[in-house]
């Protein structure tokens, strides 16, 4: 039966229109290097957001017409972020890390039409402008000081001219509002496209209390990259519930990181691991005040165990492991405790935290094996992550390769193996492309990851792969001692034993004798 609730689409002009009425005062900040933060209050947001979107439509912007934007975080990518899709148009992120083949085998095969620059990250853009073919407009962005680039219009003077848009077009819920490229280790970069609809829900699921529990209380620190998966989707579910939100700026480093979480008593930021392995290196030598988080999600690799006791024990902030994708929009799975869960031993605890989760309400999930078996929720066996629903990726953008990560029964292929125990919580072994196939055993790499940074001594370690004769692949440690830890040895060998002497001493004249032979690195 259809046509049972007064109903409208669920579209992204829904959560701003109602952002403008209500939270006018609220404000927004971006860092700007060698100056205190930049502020303004949500109605100023809303106003220029409608002047862009007016300057994007005298620029010829139309609906379905990709928008690329080139920057790091700040207010006026927010202003984009909104903006484009509300006229109907194609929010394009791009990563400005990639190299200027992906970046311009990107741009090319996403087809933007127009592509908004920070002025300090012109110079990566100026060599490859000519082999940008659709391309018909540079906006940049003045986060630096500076004439504005020959061939590229100011952003600034744009917004002043323009006449805001006052009425939104009628957009349907499965228009497309907004695109990201994955980073393709394998191949060409693979494009998602997002619905309005698929963002609507996603911001709704992720705001939930057993969720990452984002509301207007919150005052949030975006140091994921906007053009990291939308930094994490973040900065939609912000506008939606009128939270405070701090942009990072240009490359802010783990100081930046720490003083404005301290100074502007943040209580919601996300990262990455290796940032917040950096910012726990700073906070125990300085001693910055985190007491204001309520929320740390932590993901995008697997983050160690020791990592989240050590923020929980030694700096009472509890981190939240997350797992999702570019292709997930990103939220796929959270690990929070479940209540009864909170009574367990500690060690108990914290084996179930440092999983990356049970499934977000939305999305359905399964591990499938090689012979194509779903596998038993029993923590042990192994397969291939699976996952469906409102927003998970159904096909990528004009990519007919990529129809092999889609089953015929319509679930997306994550590449992750895992396992998923009885209470749901998966744990990602690998990514498959990583696991490290010893003899017919798969090993995990992020397991000895995760015992490696456990170590006092280990400031960062990762493990790959290498070929062996005997066993096809062993696993190679690469660790980052941490800094104070100075006079290492070079190599290190792991034997079956150390040989001793007749009354039990290391002998070093038979060790010696072993490696004679050895071959020291270069
Ligand atoms: P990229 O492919 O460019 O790294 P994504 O951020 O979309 O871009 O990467 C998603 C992948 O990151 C997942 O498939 C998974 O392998 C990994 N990942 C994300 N979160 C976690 C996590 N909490 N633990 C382990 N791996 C994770």
């Amino acid at each position: 039966m259809k046509g049972l609730m007064m109903d409208y689409p669920l579209t992204l002009t829904h959560f701003f229109e109602r952002c403008r009425r209500l939270f006018a005062t609220k404000t927004l900040a971006t860092r700007v290097p060698g100056s205190p933060l930049f502020r303004y209050t949500y109605a100023d947001f809303c106003e220029r957001t409608a002047r862009l979107a007016g300057a994007l439509e005298a620029l010829g912007i139309k609906k379905g017409d990709r928008v690329g934007t080139f920057a790091w975080n700040s207010h006026r990518h927010l202003e984009i972020y909104w903006a484009a899709p509300l006229l109907g148009g194609v929010l394009h992120t791009v990563n400005i890390r990639l190299s200027p083949q992906d970046l311009t085998y990107i741009i090319n095969h996403a087809g933007d039409t127009l592509l908004l620059v920070d002025q300090s990250l012109w110079p990566i853009i100026e060599p490859i402008r000519k082999d940008l073919k659709t391309v018909r407009h540079y906006l940049v962005m003045p986060d630096t000081a500076g004439p504005i680039p020959a061939g590229a219009l100011d952003y600034e003077a744009l917004l002043r001219e323009a006449s805001p848009v006052r009425e939104w077009p009628q957009l349907d819920e499965d228009d497309a509002c907004g695109m990201c490229y994955t980073s393709g280790t394998t191949g060409h970069p693979k494009g998602v496209v997002y619905s309005h609809r698929a963002i609507f829900v996603h911001c709704l699921a992720m705001c939930m209390t057993d969720s990452l529990g984002i509301s207007e209380r919150d005052v949030i620190l975006h140091i994921v990259p906007m053009f990291h998966a939308n930094a994490w989707c973040v900065p939609f579910g912000g506008v939606m519930v009128g939270a405070t939100q701090i942009f990072g700026g240009p490359n802010p480093q783990p100081r930046d990181i720490a003083e404005m979480i301290q100074a502007e008593k943040v209580t919601f930021v996300g990262a990455v691991p290796t940032v917040w392995i950096a910012i726990k290196e700073l906070v125990e030598k300085e001693g910055f005040d985190l007491s204001s988080i309520r929320c740390i999600p932590i993901g995008g690799s697997a983050a160690p165990r020791s990592l989240l006791e050590l923020y929980e024990k030694k700096f009472g902030v509890r981190m939240t492991h997350a797992w999702g994708m570019t292709e997930t929009s990103p939220l796929g799975t959270i690990s929070r405790l479940k209540s009864y869960m909170e009574a367990w031993p500690d060690e108990q605890r914290f084996a179930v935290r440092a999983k990356q989760g049970y499934a977000s309400v939305g999305v359905e999930l399964r591990a499938v094996d090689e012979a194509g078996q779903e596998v038993p929720w029993d923590g042990k066996s192994m397969g291939e992550l699976q996952v469906r629903g409102p927003w998970i990726v159904k096909a990528y953008y004009n990519n007919p390769e990529g129809a092999k990560q889609f089953t015929p029964d319509g679930w997306f292929r994550t590449g992750d193996v895992v396992t998923i125990d009885p209470e749901g919580y998966i744990q990602i072994a690998d990514r498959t492309k990583d696991l490290i196939k010893s003899g017919g055993e798969w090993i995990s790499s992020i397991d000895m990851e995760s015992m490696l940074m456990a170590h006092p001594k280990v400031l960062e370690a990762a493990v790959i792969a290498v070929p062996h004769p005997k066993w096809v692949e062993r696993p190679l440690a690469c660790i980052v001692p941490r800094p104070e830890h100075k006079g290492l040895p070079d190599e290190v060998v792991f034997v079956e034993a150390i040989p001793k002497t007749g009354v039990g001493k290391f002998d070093k004249k038979v060790l010696r004798e072993q490696f004679k032979a050895w071959q020291p690195k270069e």
